[in-house]
């Protein structure tokens, strides 16, 4: 259910309102708009008593919340929200790019592919030093050290970073170094690991799970904000289909889909969504095409070594090229990059 306030309303009605949505046993969210003020009620099951609030001074009308997410809904926050990383602005007029490698590697890796990002106009730095791997025998990254040489590269480059927690006792650990903590698609309903980044005091960048449905990604995220974190950016990066020539199947509907149905920002991930280096590219033009707020993109100056992933990842000259084209069709949908 929303309140929405009168545009001549007082501060102290407003005051009222909330007090007595929470008397009710109820949760409050306020939402203060460009032209308007609401209120979102986060109920606890029980039918309240709506009337009620109708009657009261400064509210115009209620309106009912079909939709099970909450927190997460255009309902709730009908403006775009914006999430801020350092100097970095996610969900603005600007698209938002994140490069780097798959694993973080070696400092020598991490500090030549952040060097080569940086310079070709990327905003943030990607990296996993806690790698989710399907094989227990695959490189499951290097824990803290690579961490260390994340932290390192950022004061070498300028660029905050972004790098993956994988279970919730990580969670301070990994937000000693991490500018955004990126939960993997493996993890997206790992209850746990969001109610834990949830209380941290930094961003999330949350990937939807490969076999997740729209509204499971935002009923994630609703977790996610409803532990008090509301710096959340959604990531689609692909789910499985019976297509087997590209790793995932990246679902384009869910960019415009998700604009809708949420006010936080999208971004697209076309190195999972594709597996292939050649599509990188062009799934990223359409990505940006279709409305999404950035991209991250995985980026390796020596593909053929790297310890995953290395057939989605770029190499930095093809990253200075997708940087030129997604840039022009930035441009052609009124956004800045
Ligand atoms: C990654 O970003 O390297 C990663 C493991 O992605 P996902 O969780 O989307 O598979
Ligand atoms: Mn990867």
């Amino acid at each position: 259910m929303i309140v929405i306030i009168r545009p001549d309303a007082t501060p102290a009605q407003l005051t009222n309102v909330v007090a007595l949505i929470e008397q009710m046993g109820c949760q409050a969210h306020i939402s203060r708009g460009e032209r308007r003020t609401l209120v979102g009620i986060i109920g606890n099951g029980r039918p309240f008593d709506v009337e009620r609030i109708e009657r009261m001074p400064g509210v115009e009308k209620t309106m009912p919340v079909t939709r099970p997410f909450k927190r997460a809904s255009r309902e709730f926050h009908p403006d775009n929200s914006v999430v801020a990383v350092g100097d970095v602005v996610v969900g603005g007029s600007e698209i938002t790019v994140i490069a780097g490698p798959c694993a973080v590697e070696t400092e020598e890796q991490m500090s030549a592919i952040g060097r080569a990002v940086a310079e070709s106009g990327a905003q943030m730095l990607r990296g996993g030093a806690y790698k989710p791997r399907t094989s227990p025998y695959s490189f499951q990254g290097l824990g803290e050290e690579g961490l260390k040489i994340l932290a390192r590269v950022r004061d070498e480059t300028g660029l905050p970073i972004v790098t993956e927690v994988i279970q919730p006792d990580l969670v301070p650990l990994v937000t000693r170094y991490a500018d955004v903590l990126q939960i993997g698609a493996r993890n997206m309903q790992n209850f746990a690991l969001l109610h834990a980044v949830g209380q941290a005091h930094r961003p999330v960048l949350l990937k939807r799970g490969m076999m997740s449905t729209v509204e499971e990604l935002l009923m994630a995220a609703e977790y996610i904000l409803s532990h008090g974190n509301d710096r959340v950016i959604l990531c689609e990066r692909g789910i499985r289909t019976f297509e087997t020539y590209t790793r995932n199947t990246l679902d384009i509907n869910a960019v415009p889909l998700l604009k809708q149905l949420t006010h936080l920002p999208v971004i697209v991930d076309p190195s999972h969504g594709t597996g292939m280096r050649d599509l990188v590219e062009p799934v990223s033009r359409a990505a940006i095409a279709a409305g999404a707020d950035g991209l991250i993109v995985e980026v390796h100056h020596r593909p053929d070594e790297a310890l995953s992933d290395g057939n989605q990842s770029l190499l930095p000259e093809q990253f200075v090229e997708l940087c030129a084209s997604v840039g022009a069709i930035a441009a052609a949908v009124g956004r800045l990059m």
